[in-house]
């Protein structure tokens, strides 16, 4: 444990009632704190062996605590996150699962009024289709961010004593609460008190798990799509050319009629008219020399999921794709674009293999592939980012 960790540690402890405690040691300090966890679990409802079986060996976490503090290292370019989030791979699998839970998802479709092929993206972005769902016990994960966290631990403690009250109740196992360092959850990563008010049960077996149950965890986000304002009657958006010199109301609060863009020379750029009074705003996330879309409300409802531009984007490129649409034709304003999962993963071969060691290829980009790819990039005389992208990838022999 880092220093200033456990120093930190002792302050939130020390400024309870437990002043006089001799400081033993981190680990010490954060079990009383977890200890009046527990205690207040029970008094909020939460079965005594549930909230035992719990908290059990919740111990100091430096990378939950790391994750809620630090700033992302690197800002992730649009089109590196795009290429990530959205590959073949993610497509294929999209594809298959449209298919295997294709009953499932007409029900759901037809109850709350969301396209399937968002429901289905959102499944895949956030859990690439149930198949992984995080990092961390979140009731651990939660107490560390309240007992030595910096920030938001009332919200914390909150989500904490809602985790243990969904096992309680029974609709989730103890142990299968995997997920994010800051508490989400379950196939579509719900936050408990977002499982609390759009959580459903939709196989009817009477319990809300969104952890194992695919009709539950999809119907649960359709719920929540709805609830944020998706509406299947308009479009997430379209991508659209901008008339030359357009100099005129952009970003997402600048909303009118879609007739009114069309007014304005904008195009779809698969083509049609833009007419209708559905409200539309102009976002060109990438500025003036990428593509620019105009969306709709139903985009908000997909920010809601995820307050990002980008994640927004993510989600309506992948519905698209899942449902035998066009990708984006705009090109992203780059001569050295990102990389796919497979890509990385060769990516990462290839370092070693030429002597950039990066330890085991897992896809996964963290600091040793970076120093591996600054090492590489270096050696070939190209500029030094750490980033994986395309051009590094190709001299070291990706195709
Ligand atoms: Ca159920």
């Amino acid at each position: 444990m880092q220093r200033s960790g456990w120093k930190r540690l002792m302050a939130v402890t020390l400024g309870s009632s437990m002043g006089l405690m001799a400081p033993t040691g981190g680990a010490l300090a954060i079990e009383s704190c977890v200890a009046s966890l527990k205690q207040q679990a029970i008094s909020s409802g939460v079965r005594p062996e549930i909230a035992e079986r719990m908290l059990k060996g919740a111990s100091f976490d430096e990378k939950v605590i790391r994750f809620s503090t630090s700033q992302p290292e690197y800002k992730t370019e649009i089109w590196d996150y795009m290429a990530f989030l959205v590959d073949a791979e993610r497509i294929k699998d999209g594809n298959k699962n449209l298919k295997k839970h294709r009953n499932t998802l007409s029900a759901i479709e037809k109850r709350y009024g969301v396209n399937r092929h968002v429901v289905l993206a959102v499944w895949g972005i956030e859990s690439d289709y149930g198949q992984f769902k995080g990092d961390f016990y979140t009731p651990h994960a939660l107490a560390n961010l309240v007992c030595a966290g910096k920030r938001r631990q009332k919200y914390f403690r909150g989500e904490l004593i809602k985790t243990l009250q969904i096992a309680s109740r029974g609709d989730v196992p103890v142990s299968d609460f995997q997920g994010s360092w800051a508490g989400a959850f379950g196939q579509t990563q719900f936050m408990p008190s977002t499982y609390n008010s759009l959580a459903v049960d939709f196989d009817g077996d009477g319990r809300k798990d969104l952890v194992n149950s695919v009709p539950d965890a999809l119907a649960s986000t359709a719920n929540f799509l709805k609830n944020a304002g998706w509406r299947d009657s308009r479009p997430w958006g379209y991508e659209v050319k901008v008339p030359s010199g357009y100099s005129g109301p952009s970003g997402l609060k600048k909303r009118a009629a879609l007739s009114t863009w069309g007014q304005r020379g904008f195009k779809k750029i698969g083509g049609g008219n833009l007419s209708g009074k559905t409200e539309a705003a102009l976002i060109r996330p990438a500025g003036a020399n990428g593509p620019a879309f105009l969306v709709t409300r139903n985009f908000n409802a997909l920010r809601s999921y995820n307050a990002s531009t980008s994640y927004g984007l993510a989600i309506a490129l992948l519905s698209e794709l899942v449902s035998g649409g066009e990708p984006f034709v705009t090109p992203w304003p780059t001569s050295n674009p990102g990389l796919s999962r497979a890509q990385r993963l060769e990516l990462q071969k290839l370092l070693n293999k030429n002597g950039f060691d990066v330890g085991e290829a897992d896809g996964k980009v963290g600091p040793a592939t970076r120093a591996g790819i600054r090492k590489a990039e270096a050696k070939y005389g190209m500029p030094v980012t750490g980033r994986p992208s395309w051009n590094v990838y190709n001299a070291l022999g990706g195709k």
